[in-house]
């Protein structure tokens, strides 16, 4: 019997590593055990290095649920990973084989741990640090005590330096405590006794949550199930929660006439299915070429109200795609993107985020502006789903022909083109999701979203929030620039 002792720390690492080189020994009999738990009475340490054997490759898609299996709290986990990658090696198991118990119970842990992930993502709470060093210029630092239900803190914090690349951070855990400090991203073990210090953003955090909760989708049962209790106790916006549920059934009435920026569950649902049957494209026109040949289109009927095609506009070899809704008013007369009131609102904050739009190939969803008329005013209208759908083939080309490293889709309608769902923006909104091609994707609002928010405050922290997006966008277009000078 082998007994290999995984670390506390890169747990999953050192069992891939460990598990290719006993599989290529032929080694069955194993006890796993993490860091310095009670040894196993018929277990054997064996620390000699085993000589690498032929090398066995398994479906990616098995590597990623096997790995993200192995973050759930089951002892037995380890165990039945090399289980079922020794009968696979052997040919005696097929990947995707659910009549099979263990690697039913393996992808079934692997969808817990996913959730277990998405848990933390949303539940974990900075709070400010004032050190005795801190002072005005001194960069921010914030703390987060989270108690995960899985030991998922390695697989979840990349998340967090994504979303908060610009400060200084630690999620401090029971186990391990994840610190982020001057752009590095460690983790190490949890110090007994660790404490959390007196919260300054608390006031801050509540603001911000009573000004996203729509209480015209307030689902009592379903918010109490996504936010279980036990996470309350370190959300500073769950005293809200109970005022809030009181007073949402004014507050949804009050909410109809603003017409906020998401998309229909018709148009999600189609353009799903859409981007699942999508086909590679080429491009057959170079970009001045597709763009002369936008102003015929007629792939739907909002050509025929519209005054002009407003395509995308920037360098044809542009690092970052920017990509919106449709034109508005203004850039109906202008015949470019953003220029009217949201292409201003964006413009201030990119300016201030450090982003420069000369850079990027800026473009829409829909390429018409679809209006209603009343009085002498012509009313936005959002998109159908089958207008999307046609006006896809264009943005399709544009990504062919342009091959951003990065997208930037701002809003509900942009994501629901590019990935099939513009569903729950405002949890994904901030995050990096990857297209099918590979290409990252960085989800935002629309300018527009903001500039329609009734209350200054919330859209002063929207505001806020939008720029703080857009700085991360930009820290991310400046390290592919700086990879590539590399
Ligand atoms: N809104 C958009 O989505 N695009 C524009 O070009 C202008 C407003």
């Amino acid at each position: 019997m082998r007994l290999v002792v995984l670390p506390l720390i890169g747990t999953v690492a050192a069992w891939r590593i460990a598990a290719r080189r006993l599989l290529a020994q032929g080694v069955t009999d194993v006890v796993w055990q993490v860091g310095d738990a009670a040894p196993d009475l018929f277990a054997q340490a064996d620390d000699r290095p085993l000589p690498p054997g032929p090398v066995f490759r398994l479906p990616k898609a098995a590597i990623t649920e096997i790995e993200a299996a192995l973050c759930h709290a089951d002892p037995e986990r380890f165990a039945r990973g090399y289980a079922i990658l020794q009968r696979l090696n052997a040919g005696t198991l097929r990947w995707g084989d659910r009549a099979d118990p263990a690697l039913r119970k393996l992808l079934e842990q692997a969808k817990t741990v996913r959730r277990s992930i998405h848990k933390m993502h949303a539940f974990v709470r900075f709070r400010e640090v004032h050190g005795p060093g801190s002072g005005p210029g001194d960069k921010r630092a914030f703390m987060a005590w989270f108690e995960p239900d899985h030991p998922v803190t390695e697989a979840a914090t990349p998340f967090f330096t994504r979303r908060f690349g610009d400060m200084d951070w630690a999620i401090l855990t029971p186990t391990v405590t994840a610190s982020f400090v001057d752009g590095t991203l460690r983790h190490t073990p949890t110090r007994p006794g660790t404490v959390m210090p007196d919260d300054a953003t608390e006031g801050l955090w509540q603001t911000y949550y009573a000004n996203i909760f729509n209480p015209a989708r307030l689902m009592v049962k379903a918010m109490t199930s996504e936010m279980p209790q036990k996470y309350w106790k370190n959300l500073p916006e769950a005293a809200l929660i109970p005022g809030l549920i009181r007073m949402a059934g004014d507050r949804a009435a009050a909410m109809q006439a603003a017409d906020p920026t998401v998309a229909s569950p018709r148009l999600l649902h189609r353009a799903k299915t859409m981007v699942a049957q999508s086909l590679p494209v080429v491009p057959t026109l170079g970009l001045a070429g597709l763009r002369a040949e936008a102003g015929h289109c007629t792939r739907c009927a909002l050509h025929s109200a519209a005054t002009q095609v407003v395509f995308g506009v920037g360098p044809d070899d542009a690092a970052l795609m920017i990509v919106g809704e449709q034109p508005g008013d203004a850039e109906d007369l202008s015949g470019l993107p953003f220029t009217g009131p949201a292409g201003q609102l964006f413009d201030s904050a990119a300016q201030a985020a450090g982003l420069d739009r000369n850079a990027a190939y800026v473009t829409n969803a829909v390429k018409h502006f679809k209006y209603t008329v009343r009085g002498k005013r012509r009313i936005h209208q959002r998109p159908t789903t089958g207008e999307v759908t046609a006006c896809r083939w264009w943005l399709t080309q544009e990504r062919a022909l342009i091959r951003p490293r990065l997208i930037l889709a701002l809003g509900a309608t942009a994501v629901a083109s590019l990935t099939g769902t513009g569903a729950n923006l405002l949890t994904r909104r901030g995050t990096v999701e990857t297209l099918p091609d590979g290409t990252p994707l960085f989800v935002t609002v629309h300018p527009a979203w903001i500039l329609r928010l009734p209350d200054p405050a919330a859209q002063q922290v929207e505001r806020a929030r939008f720029e703080r997006d857009l700085r991360q966008v930009q820290s991310m277009v400046q390290q592919m620039h700086s990879t590539v000078q590399n």
